[in-house]
């Protein structure tokens, strides 16, 4: 064993960035194991490419006001260079707080050493009092997990959305988007932004169906209107290449196999997880009591794996892979190895109710956004809480309909006090441009308890789309009167 240190964190993307800030702040030596430039999946092929993206398409009130000035090798160098810049602050941050970066492939051998193997064929093994497994869905530098049943990337062709701004150079003239998650969606938004004629296919019967029927309904409807095809309930089932340059998917639908061709397809179904190939033997990790689930790590609420030196973090375990999710994961961890679990029993009390990882938010940026949290009113249905709902719609707000952004609305749901009045903020679903920014409101509400009357006299600033927060405050009171 060369060396040894307090905590040995294997993956420097969201959670282990801030398990490692964490652990240094409680005084710990911390070492980071990560294979490819510090950032993970967020920085090298998700949030951050697609915000940049995302962000050059400057979406209008007509959700197509990007087509004539976009350049796309142009916003590929700034995607480069906002990555470029960012692995520089981290590497920086790294050092100025004393973490122990190690270039290399981190596989565990034991409760208490990890061995790290390097491109040039090296091997060293550190020790480790406790080991924290933020390694996400994979390593960012390699395309492990990508395959999927019936589909073969094909570089530029069959692309998978990871890897979108690497083999993607021009805007194509139509695409099939194979899943229709928050990438999937963001990216079929943007293409048709850009005259992209689009088509997804989503296995589920809804999309984003966490979000209640109603929101995911008048969601789907709105791309719909933007020219989007929406095949809900339809599972793709094989992807390949015409020689013509046509790609042609095959999926099951109501009507039973069918056919769709398109210049591309574009693949958000995501990599599978696989944490057991961290583990230099299944049966080691079955001897040190690490369990999986779907090729994720079982932890409890403190991130604490069944092997008391062990903890995970992100999308390594069970939970929205979000890099949000992943990034409060860390913090907990590293809290929660110096002794001191945050909020005293917060995350203990939240997971026996049930209620972790539903104050986790859900953003889709597609122009107008769709952002919602905690419970939708068929969740509270389903899980027998009695409550009222409240909307109000963008089209009665005085910037919806300055700016002509009308189509969207907020929805709250409250929980029912005894006197059958409206009492916490329980879940929200905003479907307006800035709803990611408003659906932080709205979980600071439901963290901070407040109810229907604290949202209803809040004073919002006017003219904003904060204002449809009142709103629907004022109309779940107004139900109960
Ligand atoms: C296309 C796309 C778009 C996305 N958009 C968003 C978004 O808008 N908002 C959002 O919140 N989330 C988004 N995500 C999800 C987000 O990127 C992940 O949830 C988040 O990065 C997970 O963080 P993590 O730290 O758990 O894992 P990762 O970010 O995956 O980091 C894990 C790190 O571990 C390293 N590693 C893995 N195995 C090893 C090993 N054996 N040895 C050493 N190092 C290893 C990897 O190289 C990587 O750097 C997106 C993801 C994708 C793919």
């Amino acid at each position: 064993m060369t060396e040894s240190f307090d905590i040995v964190i294997i993956g420097y993307g969201p959670a282990g960035i801030a398990a490692a800030g964490g652990a240094v702040r409680e005084g710990a030596r911390v070492a980071v194991v990560e294979s490819h430039a510090p950032g993970g999946a967020c920085l090298h092929r998700g949030c951050i490419p697609y915000a940049v993206f995302i962000d050059k398409l400057r979406y209008g009130a007509d959700a197509h006001g990007a087509r004539a000035s976009f350049d796309l090798p142009s916003v590929l160098g700034d995607i480069r260079r906002t990555q470029e810049r960012m692995v520089e602050d981290l590497e920086r941050e790294a050092v100025r707080l004393g973490i122990k970066m190690i270039r290399g492939r981190a596989t565990i051998v034991s409760g208490g050493s990890v061995r790290v193997s390097t491109s040039d064929g090296a091997e060293r093994e550190i020790g480790a009092s406790r080991i924290v497994v933020a390694a996400g869905r994979g390593e960012a530098g390699t395309t492990e997990g990508y395959t999927q049943d019936g589909v073969r990337p094909v570089p530029g062709r069959v692309v998978h959305a990871e890897r979108f701004f690497d083999e993607v150079t021009e805007i194509p003239p139509s695409a099939i988007v194979v899943g229709g998650g928050t990438s999937g969606i963001e990216l079929a938004a943007a293409l048709n932004s850009l005259g992209t004629r689009v088509t997804v296919f989503e296995a589920e019967p809804e999309l984003f169906a966490r979000a209640g029927r109603f929101a995911s309904r008048r969601f789907t409807d709105m791309l719909e209107e933007r020219g989007i095809a929406v095949r809900a309930g339809a599972r793709v089932v094989s992807v390949g290449t015409g020689d013509d340059g046509t790609v042609t998917c095959e999926f099951d639908g109501a009507a039973g196999r069918e056919t769709s061709d398109a210049a591309i397809a574009v693949v958000a179904t995501g990599r599978r997880h696989d944490c057991r190939r961290l583990f230099a033997s299944e049966e080691l990790a079955r001897n040190l009591g690490v369990r999986f689930d779907a090729g994720r790590i079982v932890v409890d609420e403190d991130g604490r794996s069944g092997c008391a030196t062990i903890f995970a973090a992100g999308d390594a375990t069970a939970g929205p892979c979000y890099a949000h999710r992943a990034s409060a994961d860390g913090r907990r961890v590293s809290a929660a190895i110096a002794g001191h679990p945050r909020g005293d029993g917060e995350n203990r009390r939240r997971a026996q109710a049930g209620a972790a990882g539903r104050d986790v938010p859900h953003c889709v940026r597609t122009g107008t956004e769709f952002g919602f949290v905690g419970m939708s009113a068929d969740d509270a249905q389903a899980s027998g809480v009695p409550a009222v709902t409240g909307r109000a719609w963008a089209a009665a707000n005085g910037y919806a309909v300055a700016t002509g952004r009308t189509g969207g609305f907020a929805e709250l749901v409250f929980a029912l006090t005894d006197d059958r009045r409206p009492g916490a903020l329980i879940g929200a679903q905003v479907l307006c441009p800035p709803a990611s920014e408003l659906i932080a409101a709205c979980l600071l509400a439901m963290r901070a308890g407040a109810d229907a009357e604290t949202l209803a006299e809040t004073v919002y600033a006017h003219p904003t789309f904060s204002e449809l927060l009142g709103e629907a405050a004022r109309n779940a009171l107004t139900k109960t009167r």
